[in-house]
């Protein structure tokens, strides 16, 4: 995709609205404001496919528990969010249905769509979804998911989302406008982006991460968010919520937001789920001349550019590959588990068999199965 003008093309689209914009603080979702986006999302749904990702079960829970502050201990988060979900989906269940609209909740956890066959199921369940003509609510299964290995915030998850239904748009709704050089409310020179092409050190450096009384998050889970669709070749758009109309705007090409463009070559559907939905087991070590090997010439990880291997994972997991410096550059479904890694590790293609003891595979990781992570 060369510009934004191709937006309009876009058939299947993910939205995403954040707490701040879908609830009111101390009062849960905010009944106009829902409203409102169910009418924007059915007036651009005539002839397209639309899931939505809300935020706002634990602030909506919050409200209802009368908690003045976000709630620390797990197991309170948790209840917040079984209160609050079903408060914010009955709320969404009323606006969609004024224009005709069933919904479906979806709630997924990080082992869904870490785990390879589960991952294809939620992917079944929301296609189904889509082609019922229903609206999919997604959020976090925030109630059972434990803390240490949650995606963590819906940025991430609705780039998740987008890559499982292979989606042609992305768009994170949300108080800001976009993306600016600055933070706007600290210096008058800051400029929003229109357009990025390429996210690079420098745009990552314009996003500080934090989280406030609602919102998890902020510009850089939405960079995270922003790199994944890129990789998964789905455009994105940050633009704000507050003003009536956004999506038709960001439809019609017109340069509302900030418009992030697909890298060209777009990942295949398993080297997607490779880069991003499964969680790395261990990390393995490698030597220059094998980074260059992989990077530069698509090749296949032998052993003998291993030089360290972290962690305890069995054959066909995922780890994350990392340089000299310990800078993560790839990610690929192993070969060995751990322990056989760590024997063969720096053997020559011709000693493994003697290292291990029975004959096995030449490749740590094969090329098929290697994702280079383009970060910058
Ligand atoms: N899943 C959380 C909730 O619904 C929000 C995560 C986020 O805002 O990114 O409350």
């Amino acid at each position: 995709m060369a510009s934004r003008r191709e937006l309009s093309a876009a058939r299947r689209i993910v939205v995403k609205v954040g707490s701040g914009l879908v609830t009111a603080p101390g009062v849960g979702p905010d009944p106009d404001r829902i409203e409102r986006l169910a009418g924007d999302i059915a007036a651009v749904r005539r002839d397209r496919e639309v899931a939505l990702v809300s935020s706002g079960a634990i602030a909506t829970g919050m409200a209802r528990l009368a908690l003045a502050e976000r709630p620390r201990s797990i197991p309170e988060k948790q209840a917040a969010a079984a209160v609050g979900q079903s408060a914010l989906m009955w709320q969404y269940e009323i606006a969609f249905k004024r224009h005709g609209l069933a919904v479906g909740q979806v709630l997924l956890t990080a082992q869904d769509i870490g785990d390879r066959t589960r991952y294809l199921n939620a992917r079944n369940t929301l296609l189904a979804l889509l082609a019922f003509g229903v609206v999919p609510i997604v959020n976090e299964n925030d109630t059972v998911a434990v803390e240490e290995i949650k995606v963590g915030d819906n940025d991430n998850l609705s780039a998740l989302v987008a890559s499982l239904v292979e989606a042609d748009l992305l768009v994170l709704l949300t108080d800001v406008d976009g993306l600016y050089t600055a933070d706007p409310a600290r210096d008058p020179r800051a400029t929003k982006l229109d357009v990025v092409e390429t996210i690079t050190d420098e745009i990552l450096t314009m996003a500080g991460g934090h989280e406030d009384g609602v919102s998890v998050g902020g510009m850089a889970t939405k960079l995270q968010a922003a790199q994944k669709a890129a990789a998964s070749g789905v455009p994105m758009v940050i633009a704000s919520g507050r003003e009536p109309g956004m999506l038709a705007r960001i439809l019609a090409g017109e340069p509302v937001g900030t418009c992030f463009l697909p890298k060209a070559d777009r990942l295949g559907a398993r080297k997607r789920w490779i880069a991003f939905a499964a969680p790395p087991q261990g990390r393995l070590a490698v030597d220059a001349g094998a980074a260059r090997a992989l990077t530069a010439q698509g090749r296949s990880l032998l052993p003998s550019g291993v030089t360290s291997v972290d962690g305890e994972f069995g054959a066909g997991e995922v780890v994350s590959v990392v340089d000299g410096g310990g800078r993560e550059f790839a990610r690929g479904l192993v070969n060995f588990d751990a322990a056989e890694l760590r024997r063969i590790r720096g053997a020559k293609t011709q000693e493994i068999e003697a290292r291990l003891g029975y004959k096995s595979f030449d490749e740590v990781i094969h090329r098929d199965n290697l994702v280079i992570l383009g970060g910058s």
